[in-house]
């Protein structure tokens, strides 16, 4: 089992429709590839965790790479795990632009980085943290 975390840029202001367009498809191709994970969206960034068989994930992150909707993508974790740990949703979402992270259980300042900021380039491992704190809310 491999799970992959990267971040990006949408390419312009993403509506709800805009959004709901990318979920679809994503848990339609995403659930015949056995594929799970979640998906962010903050201040025009995306952070998205990938889990699944390892050629398939890289594949697909491949493809999401061409996708034009977004641009910049980095990826900041890619590591085999012994078992999913987003094994709940074929895509599932956040959208934390209508979100107070200040009213979190186990708030981190962290939370209030930005996806694509020089601390999750510098430190990759917030990436993780940041999925796991909307794991479960
Ligand atoms: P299609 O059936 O040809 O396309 C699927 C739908 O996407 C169509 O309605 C099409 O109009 C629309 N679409 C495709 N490209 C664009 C575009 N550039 N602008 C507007 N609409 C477009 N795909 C996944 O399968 N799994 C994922 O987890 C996933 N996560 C994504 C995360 C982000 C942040 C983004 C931007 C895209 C993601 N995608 C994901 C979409 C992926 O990049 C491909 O667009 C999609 O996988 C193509 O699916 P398909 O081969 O079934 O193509």
């Amino acid at each position: 089992m491999y799970q992959l975390i990267y971040g990006s840029t949408a390419t312009k202001d993403m509506t709800e429709a805009d959004i709901l367009q990318i979920l679809e498809t994503s848990r339609r191709n995403n659930g015949e590839k056995n594929i799970t994970g979640l998906l962010l969206y903050k201040d025009g960034n995306f952070l998205q965790v990938l889990e699944g068989e390892k050629q398939l994930v890289k594949d697909l992150a491949v493809k999401i790479a061409k996708d034009e909707r977004h641009r910049n993508m980095m990826i900041y974790v890619q590591r085999e795990i012994e078992a999913r740990e987003f094994s709940d949703w074929s895509m599932g979402f956040r959208n934390l632009n209508k979100f107070d992270v200040k009213s979190l259980d186990g708030y981190s300042p962290i939370l209030e980085f930005s996806f694509m900021g020089q601390e999750l380039k510098e430190n990759p491992t917030y990436a993780t943290a940041f999925i796991n704190a909307f794991k479960n809310i």
